[in-house]
């Protein structure tokens, strides 16, 4: 019996190329630790945890079974005025794991609703403290911030934002980081780039503070290529935002549990943000799950209103999902027992020599790393950008291995229990697929 469906036709697929999909299909149908199981039975290592996801590993059974056990308990109820033990127990576990300050967690089911939650959040505060002006939203050139309209409106992705109308209005972008000339090859955060968070002095001068809210940004960008903040930037930025009195968010759906090395970026960079979104870890991405975790200073301006009533009219009913809290729970607790943040960190200059060690390589026009991440960039082909990673992904997948492509760049980010003769083999294949394609 075949493990391919019957029809691959009515499925239409999220941010990919379905005609090209559906031609050849590349399906997995199984997964267990660093491995997937392909339709046609091959071991396929999981070189980016699913989609920046399973940092545990596969099918963790802590994680499995917590689940099962919350369902032959309880199976769903609202958080709309009905509450329920696991998402409390959730996010007390959540904020203790987050940096010193970040004392609140508003849950949601995806990082796109989490980044919408954390921009209304920016324009009630204000709001709430008679500061209504503050309506401008500051995004980054080559940021994702998910698909929702705010997180298009503010994110910096051309294909993402073009077909979409005028999106929100009152949205400005920063410079983005990236720039090869002054910073290829570089071993975790570039030297150069600092000053670009003057970039917000700018438009404080264009728009003036009294008429924005937040800035938000990716610490390490994931999703245009692996941008890893220079150094000094990410404290400019917050040096700048408390000089006006504009919230700063970090958007750590990807840079979350344990990626950077440390619980999230903000910890890893010591710059502690007024928001901080998360998702996709959250749960080992065992179930969808997101959230927006806020500052005391944040809270407290939504609970001491005086009018009585509902402090922000905004949720989803999934919001809390006991499903999700339990898988977050168990989640949270595997990464603590089995030390896995540490276990990053530890492994990170080990990631990194060996990734570095494909410099030279053909088409190789830049490296970088951070944690247990890296992006390879390649030259792009004249006249069809893009195509040639995706060739690279192709023979990488097709010999027993799951990396992913933005633009021309190969991302990897693998479950943090990678062991080294794995980082090996990723390496060793992507090395000879770079040898083999155009
Ligand atoms: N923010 C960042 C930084 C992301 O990388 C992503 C997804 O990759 C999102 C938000 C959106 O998350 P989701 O796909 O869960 O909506």
């Amino acid at each position: 019996m075949s493990n391919v469906p019957n029809s691959l036709e009515e499925y239409w697929m999220p941010f990919t190329f379905n005609r090209a999909f559906k031609a050849q299909p590349n399906l997995v149908m199984a997964a267990d630790g660093m491995y997937y199981t392909s339709t046609d039975g091959r071991q396929v290592l999981d070189a980016i945890s699913g989609l920046w996801c399973v940092n545990a590993g596969h099918r963790h059974p802590k994680i499995a079974e917590a689940i099962t056990r919350q369902l032959d308990e309880l199976d769903f109820a609202s958080s709309f005025n009905v509450g329920h033990p696991k998402p409390f127990e959730f996010a007390a576990q959540l904020v203790g794991m987050a940096p010193a300050g970040l004392d609140y967690v508003f849950f949601t089911n995806s990082g796109s609703e989490a980044v919408d939650t954390a921009l209304k959040i920016a324009l009630a505060y204000h709001y709430m403290r008679g500061d209504g002006a503050r309506t401008r939203l500051i995004g980054q050139e080559r940021a994702y911030h998910g698909v929702g309209f705010g997180g298009i409106s503010v994110g910096g992705m051309v294909k993402n934002r073009m077909y979409y109308g005028s999106l929100l209005s009152g949205v400005d972008h920063l410079p983005h980081t990236h720039n090869l000339e002054k910073n290829a090859f570089s071993r975790g955060e570039p030297e150069w780039g600092a000053h670009l968070a003057d970039g917000l002095e700018d438009l404080v001068a264009l728009y003036d503070a009294s008429t924005i809210a937040a800035v938000i940004v990716e610490p390490v960008a994931g999703s245009t290529g692996v941008l890893v903040p220079p150094k000094g930037y990410l404290q400019r930025l917050r040096e700048i935002c408390d000089r006006h009195g504009i919230l700063l968010i970090f958007d750590e759906v990807i840079t979350g549990f344990g990626r950077t090395g440390a619980s999230f970026a903000a910890e890893r960079f010591d710059v502690k943000p007024d928001m901080m979104t998360c998702a996709k870890g959250m749960t080992n991405g065992v179930l969808p799950c997101g959230g927006c975790l806020v500052s005391s200073e944040i809270y407290d301006a939504f609970m001491n209103r005086l009018e009585p009533g509902i402090e922000l009219f905004h949720g989803y009913t999934y919001s809390g999902h006991p499903l999700a809290a339990a898988a977050g729970l168990a989640t949270l607790e595997v990464y603590r027992e089995e030390g896995l943040f540490e276990r990053a960190q530890e492994m990170s200059a080990y990631w990194e020599e060996v990734v570095h060690g494909l410099k030279g390589l053909p088409h190789v026009i830049d490296i970088r790393n951070i944690g247990l991440v890296a992006g390879v960039e390649l030259e792009s082909r004249t006249g069809a950008p893009t195509k040639r990673a995706i060739d690279v992904f192709q023979q990488c997948f097709d010999r027993g291995l799951l990396i992913r492509t933005t633009g021309d760049t190969l991302a990897f980010s693998p479950p943090l229990i990678i062991e080294r003769e794995q980082i090996d083999f990723t390496f060793e294949l992507v090395a000879d697929a770079l040898k083999i394609v155009e």
